[in-house]
């Protein structure tokens, strides 16, 4: 018998077989798994579609231990294939996390009066509350270009869309594909570190996108915000479709947009509001850290002069208009 050398399983092939297991564990669901040779690789050296299955690491152990037959875990895999369902439930407990980040963007210091992390209009995308001498409460809920709910996160039990291309779990990351290199979201959900990452493009019916990076938060091709510190605000990044008069730090509401860098904002109704390129700002204790309202997103996209700049030391007196 000749030795065979264990190849990788092609990419496409492990696509297929995440997109038919429903993205998760064919068994209890969970979204951490890995991909299993039903008939041991050992005995088929082949990587085939039909051949390959999601495993979480407890139901991979048990099946390596013959405690899961081949057969039943094909039983298994065909139950899950067939479930209409257009959601699978997955682990009931998520991670504690001590800092929420949106990019460069990091937010801090949560507490049981705590808003929404991050919100347009009435739809709250991601809110993380702390309760005293109880665990976290993360809610999330973000809605994909069909219209469809990609990810749910219900007081800490995460529903994840299986209608997506692809939705790809390596370590504790989760890539959500509409096709080939075509990314729609990124979440992180890193337990060791107390940490979760959301990073994306969502499409809030303005002419650009939102798109969340690794360099920061952006319009279109303009620079909203990068390397924000919000730190027990009860609100983080907000975008209004009805903006109200705050008392903020930086309001620029109507006329121009200004960037605003290195400045604090403390117990204000909103730290900053409508500015571009907001940078290395701290916010503590505000109601709303950073809010933008639609009508002057739909203006920038368009257009962005009329720029004045604010700098730190400059009292929140000289800025209020
Ligand atoms: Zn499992």
């Amino acid at each position: 018998m000749t030795h065979q050398i264990r190849t990788d399983i092609p990419r496409t092939i492990a696509r297929a077989v995440r997109q038919k297991c429903k993205f998760c564990c064919v068994v209890c669901g969970h979204w951490i798994y890995e991909l299993d040779h039903i008939k041991e690789w050992a005995e088929v050296h082949e990587h085939t579609e039909d051949n390959l299955i999601c495993l979480c690491p407890n139901h991979h152990s048990k099946k390596t231990k013959n405690l899961i037959s081949a057969a039943q875990a094909k039983r298994y895999l065909e139950k899950r294939a067939s479930e209409s369902l257009p959601f699978t439930a997955s682990d009931t407990q998520l991670i504690e996390p001590d800092t929420v980040a949106l990019g460069t963007n990091v937010i801090d210091g949560f507490h049981a009066n705590s808003g929404d992390v991050f919100r347009f209009g009435n739809s709250s995308y991601l809110s993380v509350k702390k309760y005293p001498g109880e665990a976290y409460r993360i809610d999330c809920r973000i809605i994909d270009n069909i219209g469809k709910p990609s990810l749910v996160i219900e007081e800490n039990e995460m529903v994840i869309g299986t209608h997506m291309w692809d939705i790809e779990q390596k370590g504790c990351k989760l890539t959500f594909r509409y096709g080939p290199g075509d990314i729609f979201m990124e979440i992180e959900l890193n337990a060791s570190k107390n940490y979760i990452n959301l990073q994306g493009n969502f499409d809030i019916g303005l002419t650009n996108h939102i798109a969340i990076n690794g360099r920061g938060i952006y319009l279109g091709k303009i620079v909203l915000l990068k390397f924000n510190h919000i730190h027990s605000c009860r609100d983080g990044l907000i975008i209004n479709q009805h903006p109200e008069n705050h008392r903020c730090l930086a309001n620029n509401h109507g006329n121009y947009t200004s960037v605003v860098s290195s400045c604090t904002a403390m117990r204000c109704d909103v730290g900053i509001m409508n500015t571009i390129n907001g940078f290395n700002n701290k916010f503590s204790e505000c109601r709303t850290a950073i809010m933008y309202d639609i009508p002057t997103l739909n203006r920038l996209s368009k257009e962005h002069d009329h720029i004045v700049k604010v700098q730190a030391g400059m009292l929140p007196s000289e800025l209020v208009r």
